[in-house]
């Protein structure tokens, strides 16, 4: 049996971040399994090509139980299954959080998880092209650039949002979160930066670290009550492999639970009534969060990214990697809160340049612009649980989008300031009519199209919480040498896109696996080397 140090399962956003901080030290092996392939398509490093991802061969392409609240639609769940995992096919938008968000982990009892704690990790990763302050770092592994496609229509729908009230903010990861303004990206040279690129590409040079793709973990071996190593198929051939250290669980917020729960770790009631032995009686699964999101659209007239992909906008693509075609299309946005008395916004709207369908994937009929309020600091709660003792069969997902009440209304709020919004004079210059709103404002009609055309933004989290399932330290409780790193820890979901936290985790987690419980202020550009890519996502 083949014997590494740290066995880690899952190459996504947090997993490549602790494969490669690992192997910064020579004299440990690291062993890295990831399910999906490789991550060479051009088209997941092309930012526009975000949206040929869906359903492709780089996504697990998941979907919820009947959701009550939605009318019972099974909503489709994206996650990447590739080299990066989802931090590949994502849309790239880099929103950390509010300080709320972390410092109500560590009211949590959460040692080290504040925000004074975790900023120095932003920091650390970050290799920010414009901002230079005390919130922002750079020559960190991970891009994080302004725009390179400045969508024009973008700049119209900041001003109908700053006509209706919100304040103008250009940095929603700086001093304060509210606000409406164009949003940073992980893109680096006007490509996606994922925690691939970013992180696992320059380690892979190391002879200490091997990195296996096509490789499905099925589950955790143990010696007594030590995690001992990996079961993994790979093109039907079963192999074990033996960590001395430590097994490192990176597979998100779906995929680690799963493999929790086929290894016998997980709420013991739920695992004997599959056969399956109780190793830990744990709630594993439980306490699933993610954001819910509603696309309104309107007709515009022009200046969106209908027309995206001419000749033209290749050969400039080519050339300087700027226009249409660097677009990562969740281009601005917005932070706002829906009533008073609140200690940080409930609310983001996603600002795009196109027309989103009702499924999401369909390509823009005609020239449209979208704005999408997200209830960012949900109240609902769903779980992953297994459907069979066995890896190769999809686990049951029940998110249970907007059960709770107040997470409805946070919703109807977000339709009626979107609504607003496009009352304002720049934005009634900019759109021709509606595509996909409600009928009218009234209680029935917003309630009405919320049930019909909520989705989720692919932010699911909380899984496999601290305080509940691994402790601060990230180690599952009860059990030896077995941690968790990525968004399942997150005890409850930041007021943000989701992959800066969990880049976050990996660095965090890497650390605490390392012995650090506080980071070192070692420059980060002292340590790494960025690998610069060609346009069609091959190392140069
Ligand atoms: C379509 C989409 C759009 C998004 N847009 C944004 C955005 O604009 N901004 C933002 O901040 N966030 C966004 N997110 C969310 C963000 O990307 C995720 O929160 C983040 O990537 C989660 O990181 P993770 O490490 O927990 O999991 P992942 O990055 O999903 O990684 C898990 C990895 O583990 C692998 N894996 C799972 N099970 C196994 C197994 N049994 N064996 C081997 N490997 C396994 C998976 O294949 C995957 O590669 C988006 C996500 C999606 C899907």
């Amino acid at each position: 049996m083949d014997t590494y140090d740290y066995v880690i399962v899952g190459a996504g956003s947090a997993g490549c971040v602790v494969a490669a901080r690992l192997s910064e030290d020579p004299d440990v092996r690291v062993l890295l399994l990831e399910a999906g392939p490789s991550d060479e398509d051009p088209l997941i490093h092309l930012p526009l090509g975000f949206g040929s991802l869906f359903k492709s061969e780089f996504d697990w392409d998941d979907a919820s139980e009947p959701e009550a609240r939605l009318n019972g639609r099974r909503i489709p769940l994206s996650h990447g299954r590739v080299l990066g995992g989802s931090s590949s096919t994502n849309a790239m938008m880099y929103v950390r959080g509010n300080p709320a968000d972390f410092d109500g982990w560590a009211d949590l009892g959460l040692d080290g998880w504040g925000y004074a704690d975790v900023l120095p990790y932003f920091l650390r990763s970050e290799d920010n092209d414009r901002f230079k302050d005390a919130f922002h770092g750079r020559g960190g592994p991970l891009g994080v650039s302004d725009s390179r496609a400045m969508t024009p229509c973008i700049d119209v729908m900041i001003e109908a949002g700053h006509a209706a009230g919100l304040p103008l903010n250009d940095d929603c990861n700086g001093a304060r979160q509210e606000g409406i303004g164009r949003l940073q990206s992980t893109t680096r040279d006007g490509q996606r930066c994922s925690a691939a690129v970013a992180f696992l590409r320059p380690a892979m040079a190391r002879p200490n670290l091997e990195v296996v793709t096509d490789a499905t973990a099925l589950g955790i071996l143990f010696e007594g009550t030590r995690a001992s190593g990996i079961v993994y198929e790979r093109f039907g051939v079963r192999t074990e492999v033996r960590a001395t250290r430590e097994v490192v669980l990176s597979g998100g917020a779906y995929g680690t639970p799963q493999l929790l729960l086929l290894s016998g770790i997980g709420p013991a009631e739920e695992l004997q009534a599959l056969g399956i032995a109780v190793r830990e009686d744990l709630p594993v699964g439980r306490n699933l969060q993610d954001h819910c999101m509603l696309p309104l659209t309107f007709f515009a007239a022009g200046g969106t990214l209908e027309s995206a992909g001419t000749p033209q906008d290749v050969e400039r693509y080519e050339r300087e990697q700027r226009g249409p075609l660097a677009s990562n299309v969740g281009e601005a946005g917005a932070f706002a809160h829906t009533r008073s008395g609140l200690p940080a916004p409930d609310l983001q709207l996603s600002i795009a340049p196109v027309m989103v369908h009702e499924d999401l994937l369909g390509p823009a009929f005609a020239s449209a612009v979208s704005m999408s309020p997200t209830v960012v600091k949900p109240e609902s709660r769903g779980s992953v649980t297994l459907r069979a003792a066995r890896a190769k069969v999809k686990p049951r997902i029940r998110h249970r989008y907007l059960e709770a009440e107040e997470d409805r209304r946070t919703m109807a709020e977000g339709v009626r300031l979107v609504l607003g919004i496009a009352e304002q004079a720049a934005f009634r210059a900019l759109t021709t009519g509606v595509h996909n709103g409600p009928a009218s404002d009234s209680d029935a009609d917003v309630a009405a199209f919320i049930a019909q055309g909520a989705h989720t933004v692919w932010h699911p989290v909380g899984t496999c919480a601290m305080g509940a399932v691994v402790d601060a330290e990230l180690r599952v409780l009860g059990v030896d040498g077995l941690r968790v790193v990525d968004a399942s820890v997150m005890p409850s979901i930041p007021r943000a896109n989701t992959n800066a936290a969990s880049i976050l985790v990996g660095e965090k987690g890497a650390d605490l696996i390392r012995g650090r419980s506080r980071i070192e202020q070692v420059p980060a550009s002292a340590t790494h080397t960025h690998v610069r890519l060609t346009p069609a996502g091959t190392p140069e």
